[in-house]
């Protein structure tokens, strides 16, 4: 497995695997990886990529100012000893001063899909998420991108900024990994007290619990009385999260809520 720490490296790297014929698959992810994450690097040797590089950056740009750009966890070891396992042939290890030049002044805006949910509520969080994963992009030459879908929108707007820019590639969209507990994986669980944990067990229960037809009024209700404080719980339609007036067929309802100061989100598409 090659490590890369700067991005002419893996562009270098990239163009040459290219021009042998190679098809490149890239994962972006922001490290301290769970399964979530290597199931998105087994579906990548499950499409038969030939090289599958891994990104790791904890991207400065889509964190806000009172956010936990500091305090997210970090393990390179761990990382790489997890990405060797599952089968990764490269992983790309940036750093901020590396990845944003003095005077970066360029940067890619979604400005539909990007208006509501964890757009309204992160300012700027999605500019910088298309930012860092346009240069990638750029950086890997991947014939295709795999995200998962437990941040929908996220997702949703990586698609469109392909579509809309040309990026010369596809992108692969994996199913949520969870805790037999229901909990979604995600590497901010980690910050979860025991108690935390329990109540944060509301969101992929009442989700579960939901049905066409449904309230999502009393999603947020059950959520609350399990002690979360909710960000957001809405139904939106899955194609252009625009909010649907009822739960049903076609429809994604998504959830932001805080279990004390840890921000987590699920969704459901019916
Ligand atoms: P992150 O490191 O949180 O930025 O996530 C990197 C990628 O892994 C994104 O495409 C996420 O959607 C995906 N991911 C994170 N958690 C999960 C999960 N529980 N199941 C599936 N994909 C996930």
């Amino acid at each position: 497995m090659k490590i890369f720490r700067t991005p002419q490296s893996l562009q270098k790297w990239a163009r040459a695997a290219k021009l042998e014929g190679k098809k490149i698959a890239l994962v972006p992810t922001m490290g301290y990886l769970h399964e979530g994450h290597l199931s998105l690097i087994k579906k990548a040797k499950a499409m038969k990529a030939d090289e599958i590089v891994v990104s790791v950056f904890v991207n400065p740009v889509q964190f806000g100012p009172n956010e936990d750009y500091e305090k997210y966890p970090r393990d390179e070891k761990a990382d790489l000893a997890k990405c060797m396992e599952a089968g990764a042939t490269a992983v790309f290890f940036p750093t901020p001063a590396n990845m944003y030049l003095p005077g970066h002044s360029v940067y890619v805006n979604e400005e539909s899909l990007s208006k509501g949910l964890c757009g309204a509520r992160r300012p700027g969080h999605f500019r910088g998420v298309c930012t860092v994963v346009a240069k990638l992009f750029n950086l890997a030459h991947p014939d295709f991108a795999v995200f998962g879908r437990k941040d929908y929108q996220q997702a949703q707007i990586i698609k469109r900024m392909v579509r809309d820019l040309n990026f010369d590639m596809k992108i692969v969209v994996a199913p949520i990994v969870r805790e037999k507990s229901g909990l979604a994986k995600s590497s901010r669980n980690t910050y979860l007290s025991e108690a935390e944990k329990t109540s944060a067990l509301a969101i992929s229960r009442s989700l579960k619990n939901l049905k066409p037809g449904g309230s999502v009024q009393a999603v947020a209700k059950e959520l609350e009385k399990a002690g979360l404080k909710v960000d957001y719980v809405e139904c939106v339609d899955s194609e252009s999260l625009e909010p649907a007036k009822k739960v049903a067929k076609g429809t994604t309802v998504l959830v932001a809520a805080f279990a004390g100061k840890t921000r987590l989100i699920d969704n459901r598409s019916f």
